[in-house]
């Protein structure tokens, strides 16, 4: 995954943006299946945007960390409202945050992770979808 920046005020997420936002239709979408959420123990340092450690070292920073924090991936059907299509999307880090609304703490424990995604479906946001991915997303 390339550049995130989150600008809370907008409620904005963008991945990889290069375009003007109007140049995005966004979609209704929901999220109603979730296949499997799986946390992983990654580089604290920021710019190093939750790599994944091997063998307890990071493959970017080339450090090894002791008390790195937490990452995720899940995976999810996402379904447009309007037009029933539904994509499959691998969803990580500050976007499953952002649209499940949890927090890091919530990271802790992959069996707790699953049920407490579940409990809040079906989600529900607006963003355009392209290529598998989530490119501009409304959170109500
Ligand atoms: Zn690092």
């Amino acid at each position: 995954m390339g550049q995130i920046s989150v600008s809370l005020e907008d409620n904005l997420i963008v991945v990889d943006f290069e375009e003007e936002a109007d140049y995005f239709e966004k979609a209704d979408l929901k999220i109603s299946t979730i296949y499997e959420a799986v946390t992983y123990p990654c580089c604290s340092n920021e710019a190093c945007r939750k790599k994944k450690l091997q063998n307890k070292r990071c493959v970017i920073c080339l450090e090894e960390v002791k008390t790195g924090s937490k990452g995720c991936r899940v995976v999810v059907d996402i379904d447009d409202v309007n037009t029933s299509k539904t994509t499959k999307i691998t969803l990580s880090n500050a976007l499953v945050m952002l649209v499940f609304g949890i927090t890091e703490d919530d990271l802790a424990d992959d069996d707790k992770l699953v049920s407490l995604l579940c409990i809040k479906l079906p989600v529900t946001f607006k963003a355009k979808v392209s290529d598998n991915r989530l490119y501009v997303i409304d959170i109500e």
